[in-house]
């Protein structure tokens, strides 16, 4: 494996096949129904992302799109989701990322619906980097609004519920996004039930600020390698790129 290799981890084959796979598995674990959701994996000036409104069985690594730094598309490739927006500006936001996942699960789309941020109730929140799950705005899905209101929304904290319609969940790669969206979403599930049979009683401050700086050296030091490095960028050359006109 080399850094700048086609051969290597990094290298677009293989991160097409890593966005796909990461796409099965939300799908196949229930995290996101029907054919709502997306992922994506950051590569050279753009990203790798699912393409919009497709069943993921069944795909191939090549229905992946690519999206170039300015929304640029190569020509041929399917329609990429809706949603690129955001994901190319919370790349454009956080240089540390890269790998993005959005799904519509269904506790963390319940609270998100209500508009309930998930506070301090547990100290696994802290996995999401924060000391709480913050709810962002509405905005249409696919607008530069909702984009600016989840690019707010991920400054501090790793994963946000989306008000009216999902979270999202980011990490150094789509593998580790989307086992935050799981954490997420079992978060919500708890919270909920929580809610329904009791005043939840939270965590103060003090102590999930010793929860986050406990977390960076904990397991394999699992909260720096899901955020702290962006995999390399593949510096192979790329096919012209058109802007995408919606
Ligand atoms: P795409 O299929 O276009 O990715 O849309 C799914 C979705 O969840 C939109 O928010
Ligand atoms: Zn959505």
């Amino acid at each position: 494996m080399t850094i700048d290799g086609r051969d290597g981890e990094h290298s677009e084959s293989a991160l097409r096949r890593s966005v796909l796979d990461a796409a099965l598995a939300m799908s196949r674990r229930g995290l996101s129904p029907g054919r709502s959701g997306n992922i994506s994996s950051r590569f050279a000036d753009g990203m790798l992302i699912t393409p919009s409104g497709m069943a993921y069985e069944g795909l191939e690594p090549s229905d992946i799109v690519f999206v170039g730094r300015d929304g640029g598309l190569r020509p041929g490739e399917r329609k990429p989701s809706s949603e690129w927006r955001f994901h190319l500006d919370v790349y454009g936001a956080r240089a540390n990322i890269g790998g993005i996942v959005h799904t519509h699960s269904m506790h963390a789309t319940v609270l998100a619906c209500a508009h309930i941020t998930i506070p301090a109730f547990h100290y696994m929140v802290a996995a999401a980097g924060g000391k709480e799950i913050p709810v962002v705005p509405y905005a249409t899905f696919g607008t530069a609004e909702l984009s600016r209101h989840v690019v707010k929304g991920l400054t501090k904290t790793n994963a946000c519920l989306m008000a009216n319609h999902g979270q999202i969940a980011v990490a150094a790669t789509c593998e580790q996004a989307l086992e935050l969206a799981a954490d997420v979403e079992v978060l919500a599930e708890q919270y909920w039930k929580l809610l329904a049979v009791a005043e939840p009683k939270l965590l103060p401050d003090d102590e999930m600020k010793r929860v986050l700086a406990h977390f960076k050296g904990y397991g394999q030091n699992a909260q720096a390698s899901r955020d702290a490095t962006t995999p390399p960028i593949d510096r192979q050359r790329l096919p012209p790129a058109k802007r995408i006109s919606t």
